[in-house]
């Protein structure tokens, strides 16, 4: 018999609550207390996944070993829980209406006029039992998007409430995410909107079983007590969750205001053991306690938007804490970069980060970020488009090819460093089709990456379309660019170093996709290092 356990967190009053933290910190915990625990996330949106948006709209697309283009979320869920996610931990209503429409098409429906409910609640009901029915995990936590009223909401509110009653409440539960506002003027906390949030969560038949509140004070008793009996929750299911001055830190508040105890004693969950966060509070104190400094420059073209490149932020606290040394990036965006000016934008750093990227525009900025940095030995790490930067930057500068040039942004170059992969030629459709998800990459011997990692086979996550032009190869590795790590199968070239230059190391991926709180990146880990060691030296 399948007996995996069921939680769903909705939100209500307000977007950005945090959602997804809670998930992330209520699974961290049940995992520190001995379940197999996994979390997934359901987005209301049309979109069939977020591949498609542009970072403005939803911050960084994360991407599983699977190849699935997800909701950041998906990020966080891992970082916090050093478990794998995959395309069944993020469906998005656009799939969900994708699947339910072809199925209608082969016939499958027998006839019947196709609804919303049951066949859309259906699917979604299919898709949330998709993970329990692995028998992989005692506990499944859904986080649905999106906030409880929304018109786009309702068909996963009503699975909820359906699956809910179908399972039964030792195995199924709701949390609710809601905002307790201080009104400054009255000098007050306001109960009101959660008031009124868990009633419309009421009008679609579900009660919640937990509130958590967000909130910028602590919550009295008093508080406590009153949103209890207006919200039908037991007290010791009112649980604060108060600003935290790290992500890192709401396990432990969670913790404290007993989050996890009630989440088991309501799932009739008994045998739980005490919570083991050792490695995660060791952790917090090295990242909490650092005992130096080092500045780096992240160059990019969505830094308007911290979310943007949210993995490659949080990649750089699990590095700094293992180096003991905070790690204070300077969000440098890439158009505001030119050769005039260039001294003294990118002075005081001790390291440059070239970001992935999409397109042509502020493309010169990073190529001129790179050549800083090559030049003045700087510490330099390119991720997929920043690799891609580096090649052009050599090209051009060293090796004397003027138009040297990725077909992306120029596709009549004559010469194509960085092209178009052959696999993608043929490809028209945007949505789904780069080259996606954990790709092999062999390491040269007395590299930088081959003592960074602890294998000679590495396995790393991709999300591009161009590539490293061999054609190139032998000019570029004879003017002292080295290609150090090698795809077994295709021979692409997904590592770029120059051995003359302290650290220089351009990837073809995306490392910090796979950075955890327990396994920071090695690459990243390295890269801190030596500018450290830089930041030492001035
Ligand atoms: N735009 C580049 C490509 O498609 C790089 C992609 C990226 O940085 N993720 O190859």
């Amino acid at each position: 018999m399948n007996t995996t356990k069921y939680i769903f967190v909705t939100g209500g009053v307000s977007s950005s609550l945090g959602k997804g933290i809670i998930a992330a910190s209520l699974a961290k915990l049940l995992q520190a207390r001995g379940y197999r625990v996994t979390i997934q996330k359901l987005d209301p949106y049309i979109n069939v996944d977020p591949g498609t948006l542009n970072p403005y709209e939803h911050g960084e697309c994360y991407v599983t070993d699977d190849g699935a283009e997800t909701d950041l979320d998906l990020g966080h869920y891992e970082r916090f829980l050093n478990v794998s996610t995959s395309q069944a931990n993020n469906v998005t209503t656009g799939r969900i209406y994708q699947s339910v429409i072809q199925k209608e098409r082969r016939g499958e429906f027998l006839g019947k006029t196709v609804q919303v409910i049951p066949h859309i609640t259906n699917e979604i009901k299919e898709r949330i039992q998709l993970l329990g029915n692995t028998g992989d995990y005692d506990i499944v936590i859904t986080e649905i998007g999106g906030t409880v009223g929304d018109i786009e909401s309702l068909p996963y509110i009503e699975s909820v409430r359906q699956l809910k009653w179908e399972l039964g409440d030792d195995n199924a539960l709701v949390i609710h995410l809601t905002l307790v506002p201080y009104l400054s003027a009255a000098g007050e906390l306001k109960t009101k909107p959660t008031q009124h949030s868990v009633k419309t969560l009421m009008e679609s038949g579900i009660r919640a079983d937990i509130l958590v509140c967000r909130t910028e004070h602590e919550l009295s008793d008093d508080l406590k007590t009153k949103l209890a009996l207006f919200c039908n929750v037991k007290k010791d299911a009112v649980i604060q969750s108060i600003d935290a001055s790290t992500i890192y830190d709401v396990p432990n508040m969670m913790l404290r205001e007993g989050l996890d105890t009630v989440t088991l004693n309501k799932l009739n969950l008994k045998d739980a053991k005490e919570p083991d966060l050792d490695r995660w509070n060791q952790f917090l104190q090295r990242h909490k306690n650092p005992k130096g400094k080092v500045r780096i420059g992240l160059i990019g073209k969505y830094v308007e938007l911290q979310d943007s490149y949210k993995s490659i932020l949080e990649s750089f606290i699990h590095a700094g804490a293992e180096n003991e040394v905070k790690v204070e990036v300077v969000s440098i965006h890439s158009e505001h970069i030119d050769t005039n000016t260039i001294a003294t934008t990118l002075s005081g750093l001790d390291g440059i980060l070239v970001a992935p990227g999409f397109g042509e525009r502020g493309i010169e900025g990073k190529i001129e970020a790179v050549r800083y940095a090559r030049e003045n030995n700087l510490p330099f790490l390119g991720i997929c488009l920043g690799m891609q930067m580096a090649v052009i930057e050599y090209s051009r500068n060293i090796l004397g090819i003027k138009d040297a040039n990725s077909t992306e942004m120029s596709e009549s170059t004559q010469n194509p460093v960085i092209d178009l992969m052959e696999d993608q030629k043929s490809v028209t459709n945007k949505g789904g089709t780069m080259r996606l998800g954990a790709w092999e990459c062999e390491l040269k011997e007395g590299s930088i990456v081959g003592g960074v990692y602890n294998s000679k086979i590495i396995e790393e996550r991709h999300r591009h379309r161009y590539e490293y032009n061999n054609d190139y190869r032998e000019q570029l590795e004879n003017a002292g660019m080295a290609a150090t790590g090698i795809n077994p199968d295709t021979g692409l070239v997904e590592i770029v170093e120059i051995p003359s230059h302290p650290w220089f190391v351009g990837v073809q991926y995306h490392p910090e996709y796979k950075s955890t709180v327990a396994n920071p990146h090695p690459l990243f880990v390295a890269f801190v290092k030596a500018a450290h060691e830089h930041a030492k030296k001035k």
